[in-house]
């Protein structure tokens, strides 16, 4: 009873905040060889997509009222092969069923493949006011080999472009750890990001993920992935880099100018509640998870029937909950011990703190226990050594 209690506090304390509203774009020009996001190469069924989550929307609004929101993030898939036009039949969408803060922050992301510089300013003009670019490498050769589509100088001239269209807060991404990349090829990389003046990075390895063409190319031998020591000693360059040049690493893969965390994105790592629309999207709602079918036909016969195309949803148990919340935080670098022990009614060793001390992976302060570099390359194994040792009243 207690323990549902106190799970229920961490509930109820996230839906008193503005929701984050995610949309999921399911298009993309060419799809790329390691992406396990759900996208299609075609588009025929476009306009029926959109139509679609318009009915969606307007299906949440009429179960859940006009809930209060602070973040929309579009995403996929690639958004930025939305018209102006069709962003907008989404948004008077969105206005609708939410009741939209005055401080939103509107993150879309970009293709730098498919920016057109009119779509920008008008997107802008729509209240667009964060951009996100998969740029991932700034070498020709690296761009082919993940299969993007665009090149090291489109990637650098969408930037350009999104500036000229007012934007100032503006993301890429960058994927390290390639087969083969040296440490030069990084650190020029890095340069190149950090000279754009981009106010946040996201940098990933490159994750060999299930039913990819990558992962059949790696299954088949032909391609070999970097070694996990190579890529936590490219993890630990991309840190030291990104920490000298003035950004602070707020989660395992993202880096901010000051002032310029995303949002959104916190919400998700920080256990808020959000609300996702299109296939394959995510929703957190009030102790609640579930998530959308990964089926453009599916989603579109089920609205069409009037059913919110939801394929699984999950009341979260306290266990589930507890363990989100350690792994989550230290993502974030961070744990802080007394919010911990009043939401959960659960201690963790004081001995088990010292350990990872010693062994140099956290700073401990009394209250909260703070990730070094060390810590930070192996924060889900310390995740897992806090949860194996947390004691909970009967
Ligand atoms: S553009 Fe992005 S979403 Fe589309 S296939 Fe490539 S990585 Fe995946």
């Amino acid at each position: 009873m207690g323990q549902d209690r106190d799970a229920n506090t961490l509930a109820s304390q996230a839906s008193s905040s503005p929701l984050g509203v995610y949309v999921h774009i399911p298009f993309c020009e060419k799809k790329c060889f390691y992406c396990d996001f759900y996208s299609l190469e075609n588009h025929s069924q476009r306009g029926a997509f959109i139509d679609a989550l318009v009915k969606e929307l307007s299906l949440f609004g009429e179960k859940y009222g006009r809930r209060k929101a602070d973040t929309i993030f579009f995403g996929g898939g690639t958004p930025s092969l939305l018209t102006p036009s069709e962003l907008g039949q989404i948004l008077s969408a969105i206005d609708s069923s939410f009741q939209i803060s005055e401080n939103l922050e509107f993150t879309l992301e970009c293709n730098p493949g498919t920016v057109d510089t009119a779509y920008l300013s008008e997107y802008r003009s729509l209240g667009v006011n964060r951009l996100s670019f998969g740029v991932q490498s700034f070498f020709d050769d690296e761009l082919k080999f993940l299969s993007r589509i665009h090149s090291a100088e489109e990637a650098v001239s969408a930037v350009d472009k999104a500036r000229h269209a007012g934007f100032h807060n503006i993301n890429i991404d960058m994927i390290y750890a390639l087969p083969g990349q040296t440490t030069e090829r990084l650190l020029e990389n890095l340069t190149r990001a950090v000279s754009l003046g981009t106010e946040h990075i996201s940098a990933y390895s490159l994750i060999v993920e299930p039913g990819t063409p990558l992962n059949a190319a790696v299954e088949k031998g032909e391609i070999t992935p970097s070694l996990e020591s190579t890529e936590m000693d490219m993890y630990e360059v991309v840190m030291e880099f990104m920490e000298k040049n003035g950004f602070i690493h707020y989660e395992i893969s993202n880096y901010s100018r000051p002032g310029y965390r995303c949002r959104h994105n916190l919400k998700y790592w920080n256990a808020e509640h959000y609300v996702s629309f299109g296939p394959s999207a995510h929703s957190y709602l009030d102790g609640q998870r579930w998530w959308n079918v990964s089926s453009l036909a599916t989603y579109l016969s089920e609205l069409n029937s009037g059913i919110i195309p939801v394929s699984v949803r999950e009341k979260l148990t306290h266990s589930q909950l507890l363990d989100e919340f350690v792994l989550l935080h230290l993502r974030q670098g961070f744990l802080n011990i007394p919010e911990f022990a009043a939401i959960f009614s659960a201690s963790i060793p004081r001995s088990l703190i010292a350990e990872l001390e010693t062994a140099g992976y956290c700073n401990y302060d009394g209250e909260m226990i703070q990730l070094t570099k060390s810590g930070f390359k192996v924060s889900d194994e310390i995740s897992a050594r806090i949860l194996s040792r947390i004691s909970s009243p009967t």
